[in-house]
């Protein structure tokens, strides 16, 4: 079975899907693992550590991903004028990797067209037999403790409350929008430096989850709040009675709020825009609002991807893209470890096979492709 990791060329993109230890337990596996030269070089892992734990080193990304079975990846194939990825698969190869699914119906059609069978990690069901697997939990934790290090950087203050001959400096005053895995990370984070936390969210269930760690829960109506959580434990598209409530309610709380962190997210649609420009224009100069949704379209009016703006009352409203590669060696450390668990659900070490098994909810939940046909029944395919 071989096993290959192309470098990453998405444009900003550090992190790598493995690394050395986990190509040590490929390699236990019964894997050949081949890597591109350099491909764990922005994560700070060097060729030769790769090469000491057993994979080969191999100079370009076509003749890495030439003979493989499995292809692992961090982003998309990249196919466009000048680069096709796709096209150096064999055909039959296996990719996984956080494929984008609900924006890239193009890409699917193309994986499938290609023969290559494919996996799209964000996919991942939340059930506690596939959490070591779930990429958007671990790589949501770590953007959500950046987020919290990002504003302290941006904000001219401090974040806990300080008693000198000089002065009292009082806390900042911090309000994350969205207590999933992201907000959750970013209240623990806010609390050890010090701040003052509040945070909201449809889902009931989280008001206790955001108490445990010393956050005020900020209550909208609790019994439309009732109605915001999927079988499947996501949230889903609020009424437009609770949208007014939630605006009336955040106004208030923002006009008081040095530092906002928005985090929601509904799957498979555009991200709930929950901060308005009158609820920005109500905030105090100085004031940082940090918005992690923004490559899903942004919670805050006014954010842009990739950017920081100044408004005209002097709040920072920033637009991280990518905010996990900036912690890339952690980032990748989690996000490599969620890929070996995945696959070896799939490996008979025994026969040295790799056989995808689509009666496993698992396999069944992430497969887009298989055998030159899109298979999930989300995106346009029939169950296999
Ligand atoms: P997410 O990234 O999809 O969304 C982030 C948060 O935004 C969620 O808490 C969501 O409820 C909230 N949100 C959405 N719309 C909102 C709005 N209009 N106003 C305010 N908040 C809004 O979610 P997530 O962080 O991936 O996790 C969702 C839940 O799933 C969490 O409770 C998490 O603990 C749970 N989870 C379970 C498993 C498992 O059982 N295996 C694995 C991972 C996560």
């Amino acid at each position: 079975m071989k096993l290959a990791v192309p470098k990453e060329i998405w444009p900003g993109e550090k992190r790598v899907a493995v690394t050395p230890d986990t190509v040590k337990k490929l390699i236990g596996l019964g894997f050949d693992v081949a890597i591109e030269a350099g491909a764990g070089t922005d994560a700070a892992i060097p060729d030769d550590r790769f090469a000491d734990a057993g994979a080969t080193i191999v100079k370009t990304m076509k003749a890495t991903v030439k003979d493989a079975d499995v292809i692992l990846k961090v982003r998309p194939p990249v196919v466009d004028g000048k680069t096709d990825e796709l096209a150096a698969y064999k055909k039959g190869a296996a990719v996984i990797a956080l494929l984008d699914p609900y924006d890239r119906k193009d890409l699917i059609e193309k994986m499938a067209a290609a023969g290559v069978s494919s996996f799209a990690m964000e996919l991942m069901p939340r059930i506690s037999r596939a959490q070591s697997m779930d990429v958007l939990s671990s790589q949501s934790n770590l953007a959500g403790y950046r987020s919290v290090i990002d504003a302290a950087h941006e904000f001219g203050r401090i974040y806990p409350m300080m008693m000198t001959a000089a002065g009292t400096l009082p806390p900042a005053r911090i309000v994350i929008v969205g207590a999933g895995v992201a907000g959750l990370q970013a209240i623990a984070t806010a609390k050890r430096l010090g701040a003052v936390v509040s945070a909201f969210d449809v889902r009931p269930a989280v008001k206790e989850q955001v108490q445990s760690l010393g956050g005020t829960f900020i209550e909208v109506d609790e019994d439309d709040a009732a109605d915001g959580e999927t079988s499947g434990g996501y949230a889903k598209e609020m009424s437009d009675e609770y949208k007014a409530k939630q605006a009336a309610k955040l106004k208030d709380v923002l006009a008081k709020t040095d530092i906002v962190i928005t985090t929601a997210l509904i799957p498979g649609r555009p991200a709930p825009q929950i901060v308005t420009a009158d609820m920005v224009a109500g905030m105090k100069p100085g004031s940082v609002i940090i918005d992690l949704a923004a490559e899903r379209g942004g919670n805050v009016a006014g954010a842009k991807l990739g950017e920081t703006i100044v408004t005209a009352n002097g709040v920072k409203i920033i637009g991280p893209e990518n905010i996990t590669s900036s912690v890339a060696t952690d980032a990748t450390a989690m996000y490599a470890k969620n890929l070996l668990n995945f696959i070896t659900l799939s490996v008979d070490k025994d026969k040295g096979t790799l056989v995808f098994d689509p009666k496993d909810q698992i396999i069944a939940e992430t497969m887009l492709t298989c055998d030159g046909k899109v298979v999930h029944p989300k995106f346009g395919g029939e169950e296999v």
